[in-house]
């Protein structure tokens, strides 16, 4: 199934269906997301109408069965819905693949009576989700978390301790939560899924970021949280083997996020290199800024075969953690390099906020860092090609 898209390029999908739904997500993102991105990133404001909006459009449950209200929708296509997201605004992609990533324990390891109480709200009633890992001093080393989870007797469990930089932070309806429930390391780990509103969750103020100012992030304090065991995710101590599957999956969607950004720069970068004209020519016309941006087209298209690729494996039921830890890595670097180049296309006027490039730039570098840093990346694709590290 053929579709041409605003970039012009041919993409395969595989239904008709799923080139109706492109086509609605670009009219959505042509209409409602990018003429409201410049004004609300630089007021910081998050766009929670524009969430309650493509809730209604079956948007925030895309990859998940459709007898808990997601969408059905194969991997392969989720991603390239996000890719539309984030070209029009990154907080949006990225707030959509948070809160898929939130959503994946309690879809994956969730009770049938779990589920049945919870994915339908989660999945298209308006709500919206926080994955709650990283920590003040447990970030690429997440099995080192200190937030502990303590069971009263046969009763409720009691949640105490801090989590960082949390997507959502603050205004999270629902949190997938990390909690240590037995000793020290991976395995004395468990998932939770603790209500936004719960007695004792409080956040801090929103960090002050470089870029994705309308997209907040921050702590959160557990303090004598309570929560029902009815409302535990998986056995105890599997929760850090069900963040780091959820992880695995949510990779792929910062990637697809990257190639979005990174596509978005390029449109921007190829309509200025028409347009401006120095020494009396368009200053496309010049070798040095042409190649630039075939370089940059090259990146956005292989970046997108990558975590197609991957998508694919995992749809088909393979293995594809490591071709996701590729694609986040290529795809990330890719739209670091492709946003820095579309402001050297823009010159000085680029370097302004009067043209978004200079935003897609400080956006780009929170890709190299979120979902486990480029570095850890490169941990996890070494250990696939020469095994673990001796110590
Ligand atoms: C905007 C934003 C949103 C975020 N959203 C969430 C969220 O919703 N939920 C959540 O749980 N977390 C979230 N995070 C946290 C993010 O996942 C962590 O920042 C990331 O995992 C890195 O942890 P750290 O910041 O503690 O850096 P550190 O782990 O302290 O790393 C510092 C540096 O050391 C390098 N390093 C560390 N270990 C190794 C190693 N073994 N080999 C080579 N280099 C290494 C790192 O690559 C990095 O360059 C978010 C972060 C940001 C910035």
């Amino acid at each position: 199934m053929a579709d041409s898209t605003a970039d012009g390029v041919e993409r395969r999908l595989p239904t008709d269906e799923a080139r109706e739904l492109l086509a609605l997500v670009r009219d959505i993102a042509r209409r409602e997301i990018a003429p409201r991105a410049a004004e609300e990133e630089a007021e910081g404001r998050f766009p929670r109408e524009l969430f309650a909006l493509l809730s209604r459009s079956g948007l925030l449950g895309l990859p998940y069965d459709p007898g808990y209200g997601g969408g059905g929708q194969p991997y392969e296509v989720y991603l390239q819905v996000l890719e539309e997201l984030a070209a029009a605004r990154l907080t949006v992609g990225l707030g959509v693949s948070v809160h898929t990533l939130a959503c994946h324990a309690l879809a994956g390891f969730g009770t049938e009576a779990q589920r049945a109480a919870h994915l339908p709200a989660m999945l298209g009633g308006g709500l919206l989700g926080a994955y709650c890992l990283s920590e003040p001093s447990a970030g690429s080393d997440a099995a080192a978390l200190r937030t502990r989870a303590v069971r009263e007797g046969e009763g409720d469990w009691v949640i105490d301790g801090t989590k960082a930089w949390i997507t959502h932070g603050g205004i999270a309806d629902f949190c997938t939560v990390m909690a240590r429930t037995g000793g020290p390391g991976a395995r004395g780990i468990t998932a939770f899924l603790v209500p936004g509103d719960a007695p004792g969750l409080s956040a801090a103020p929103p960090e002050r970021k470089m870029g994705m100012r309308g997209s907040p992030t921050a702590q959160l304090h557990f303090d004598g949280v309570r929560v029902a065991d009815d409302r535990r995710l998986g056995a105890e101590g599997q929760g850090f083997a069900i963040a780091l599957g959820a992880l695995d999956s949510g990779r792929l969607g910062i990637a697809a996020c990257a190639v979005g950004l990174a596509r978005a720069a390029l449109d921007e970068a190829v309509a200025y290199a028409r347009e401006r004209r120095q020494f009396g020519r368009p200053i496309a016309d010049f070798q040095g800024l042409r190649f630039l941006l075939a370089d940059m087209a090259t990146k956005v298209e292989a970046g997108r075969a990558l975590y197609l690729e991957a998508a694919r494996l995992r749809d088909e039921g393979r293995s594809f953690g490591r071709c996701a830890a590729m694609a986040k890595l290529f795809c990330t670097d890719a739209a670091m390099q492709v946003t820095t180049d579309a402001v050297q296309v823009l010159g000085g006027y680029g370097y302004t906020a009067d043209f978004p490039v200079e935003r897609y730039l400080r956006e780009a570098k929170m890709l190299q860092i979120v979902e486990g840093t480029n570095q850890i990346q490169r941990v996890v694709i070494a250990r696939h090609l020469v095994g673990p590290e001796s110590r």
